[in-house]
């Protein structure tokens, strides 16, 4: 039987074998001899762990790095984020993307704050239970905060184990996904090795050796025992299906501003985007959104088109823009709520904003594309 065909109760067996034993040692030693140097390895608190994992999630190192360091200025402990508002909370993660991770890891912070005296748990299946914290975050948080034996499988860690076992099936099916997982379980160390370092190993092996399409097995200290590479499969592993298309939605974005100020709406919670600010967009040619607006359409000039590309849409809006017409910032949510009234669900408050306070309010990188647009607004 082919190593892609084995049946999963062999696999815990067969990676207790001399290869299991082979490729911790090996993979051990070459992460603590050649792991990039990046912040969150240089702690193992808990909450610090936790923050990372969840920012890393679908995010580039280089591009979490600041965010991290900044988020732990601000909010250095675990008591210190529970406390701090939501709007806060979602301005520092503004540009990070994928926002409902900082608003479930604000959920779950302050519930381990007053349930669990501010002590993140250890166990994998009570940290399980918090807001946002899946198999991933809960076998990272315990593993490497707390050197359990927690197994843990992102993209990288699929890739290396598809290819170290040659595993053809998709990886993102049930049953791949489900022999990955089994690999990673049956292959922490016990007794040898730092299951935190062990699970840190095999993802920074896949972040910097074992790549997409071109892995660099002449400089893996595991090819010895890779299945894929000896018979000459690595680059074609792992299996997925092909990505479906991003559907194409148009929409209309309204810019009013005047030399120092600009009309933003707030997303409702529940929405994509939810408690971000940004100019009041809506599906279709604006006409409506303008007329609640209190503007012709017809009057607003426009101001480019902007794409932005989410997992599984393409958002094409067409940016257009007009006078505040007098109104001034400051003025309360309320009033402005009652006199230019959003209709549907994606908003539940306006506000007039001046433009030098746009840094403060949360808001996604496609606001900034929407107000860059317009040329005169950057933020
Ligand atoms: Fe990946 Fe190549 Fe190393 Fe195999 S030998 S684990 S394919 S980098």
């Amino acid at each position: 039987m082919p190593a892609g065909k084995l049946q999963p109760f062999m696999l815990a067996h067969s990676a207790e074998t001399k290869k299991g034993v082979a490729l911790r040692g090996r993979l051990l030693s070459w992460y603590k001899a050649s792991a990039r140097d990046l912040p969150w390895r240089r702690t193992r608190d808990p909450y610090a762990v936790w923050l990372s994992e969840t920012m890393l999630q679908q995010t580039r190192v280089e591009t979490v790095v600041p965010y991290y360091e900044a988020f732990l200025r601000e909010y250095p402990t675990l008591t210190a984020l529970a406390e701090a508002p939501a709007e806060r909370v979602l301005s520092l993660w503004s540009g990070l993307g994928y926002y409902r991770r900082a608003r479930m890891l604000h959920a779950a912070v302050k519930r381990v704050a007053a349930e669990h005296g501010g002590h993140v748990p250890s166990d994998v299946a009570q940290l399980r239970t918090l807001e946002g914290v899946g198999a991933y975050t809960a076998g990272a948080i315990a593993s490497i905060a707390f050197k359990r034996r927690a197994a843990l499988v992102d993209g990288n860690v699929a890739r290396v184990l598809a290819r170290l076992f040659a595993v053809e099936d998709d990886v993102k099916s049930t049953a791949g996904a489900a022999r990955i997982w089994a690999l990673a379980e049956s292959l922490l160390p016990d007794g040898d090795g730092d299951p935190g370092d062990w699970n840190q190993g095999l993802m920074e092996l896949g972040a910097t050796v074992c790549v997409p399409r071109t892995p660099k097995c002449e400089l893996c200290p595991v090819r010895g025992q890779c299945a894929a590479r000896a018979r000459g499969i690595a680059a074609s592993l792992p299996r997925t299906s092909p990505k479906r298309k991003p559907i194409e939605v148009k929409r209309t974005a309204i810019v009013l501003a005047s030399d120092d100020s600009v009309l933003l709406a707030r997303r409702r919670p529940e929405a994509l985007f939810g408690g971000l600010w940004e100019p009041p967009t809506a599906d279709g040619d604006g006409a409506a959104l303008a007329r609640r607006l209190g503007v012709d359409r017809a009057s607003l000039a426009p101001a480019g088109k902007v794409v932005h590309v989410l997992s599984h849409r393409r958002l094409v809006i067409d940016v257009a823009r007009g006078p505040l017409a007098g109104r001034k910032a400051g003025r309360n949510a309320e009033h402005m709520r009652r006199r230019w009234p959003i209709p549907g669900s994606e908003y539940d408050a306006v506000e007039v904003v001046a433009i030098a306070d746009l840094p403060r309010r949360p808001h996604a990188t496609l606001a900034r594309k929407i107000l860059a647009a317009t040329a005169r607004i950057g933020v």
